[in-house]
């Protein structure tokens, strides 16, 4: 078995997916977008990795994704294609995150219900739980409506919502510490897409603050345009940080991926996850991402399905949940040893 089918084989956890940016190709076209956009969705796609054009070109996806899920029914069918698409990459616990969107004809709570009804539909054969975002570019009055809203619906739904995330355009906005507080204290976990840029201040407040994960932490070694203070604290902190290889590969954070920052979380065999981001723009799956880490970090194809158990200890599903999947990881490496033993022809 090549490298490449283990990878697909292996079961897998996702923790940071955008659910706008996983919208893939095949999945805009059961949607309402017009022929000329999905064209340009392909030509995209097809522009060579690391090109600046294709960083650029990237960003209008997200536009394409965000204007195709403006109805109730587009969301819900949108949410039930990722989820199966990552279903079919064999993903068996999966976190998928997004910024409930108020439109013309949809409410935040209608927004949220929607997602939450494809999640539910999907339960007997994937494990899906929900975070939703605030946007740091939002004001404040703007974040704790939005916050009001989420929290209302984890009251509702307090299975699938489980968390909550700081994400948007890291160079603008700011990090409301106060509604992060009041949503851990309503029993939110928090995941903060930190350190995208350099931002001593901003990461420090972060780290002190101590969310339960953090997305990227791309500037916080200070190999990587952090510093000392910074990365002793994060150190000392024990929090698992998200890694999006393609995507930082592709924003420039990351010359390339042997030379990313998830080094430096090996070297100090510090917690992490390998994630997508979003597959959709970025035309990745959790597979390749996981094939992208092995070939390029130095890690021992056991990285696999070790990757696997280690993740679902910083998932934010309940404890009971987390021990079930646990268990099926176990058994499936134990039955699947061979696997790892074999030489890798590729
Ligand atoms: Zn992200």
């Amino acid at each position: 078995m090549d490298l490449f089918e283990l990878c697909k084989k292996v079961p897998k956890v996702e923790l940071h997916a955008h659910l706008n940016g996983s919208l893939s190709e095949k999945t805009l076209t059961t949607l309402d977008v017009p022929q000329h956009l999905l064209e340009g969705y392909q030509i995209i796609n097809n522009l060579a990795v690391t090109t600046p054009e294709k960083l650029n070109e990237c960003f209008k996806l997200f536009k394409i994704a965000h204007d195709a899920t403006a109805s109730v029914n587009s969301i819900y069918v949108a949410t039930k294609h990722v989820i199966e698409e990552f279903y079919k990459d064999n993903v068996i616990y999966l976190e998928l995150r997004t910024t409930p969107r108020q439109e013309s004809n949809m409410t935040k709570e209608e927004y949220i219900a929607a997602v939450v009804r494809a999640i539910e539909e999907s339960k007997d054969f994937i494990t899906v739980k929900l975070i939703l975002s605030i946007d740091r570019r939002h004001s404040m009055e703007v974040s704790k409506n939005a916050l009001n809203i989420i929290l209302e619906m984890h009251e509702m739904y307090p299975d699938i919502i489980k968390g909550i995330d700081l994400c948007g355009d890291p160079s603008q906005g700011t990090f409301h510490e106060n509604l992060f507080i009041e949503a851990r204290n309503s029993g939110l976990k928090i995941t903060l897409h930190c350190g995208e840029i350099k931002n001593d201040q901003e990461v420090l407040q972060m780290l002190k603050f101590k969310p339960d994960r953090i997305g990227h932490g791309t500037c916080i070694h200070p190999n990587y345009e952090g510093s000392d203070e910074l990365w002793k604290l994060y150190k000392s902190s024990s929090i698992p940080t998200e890694c999006c290889l393609t995507s930082n590969v592709l924003c420039g954070t990351t010359s390339t991926y042997s030379k990313h920052h998830t080094r430096e979380w090996l070297q100090d065999e510090l917690p992490f996850c390998i994630n997508t981001d979003d597959k959709g723009v970025f035309n990745t799956s959790a597979s390749e991402e996981l094939l992208h880490a092995i070939e390029n970090l130095n890690l021992p194809k056991t990285f696999l399905i070790d990757h696997s158990l280690s993740a679902i200890e910083y998932a934010f599903a309940s404890e009971k949940e987390k021990m079930k999947i646990k268990e099926f990881l176990m058994d499936w490496k134990k039955q699947n040893q061979g696997l790892f033993n074999e030489t890798v022809s590729k």
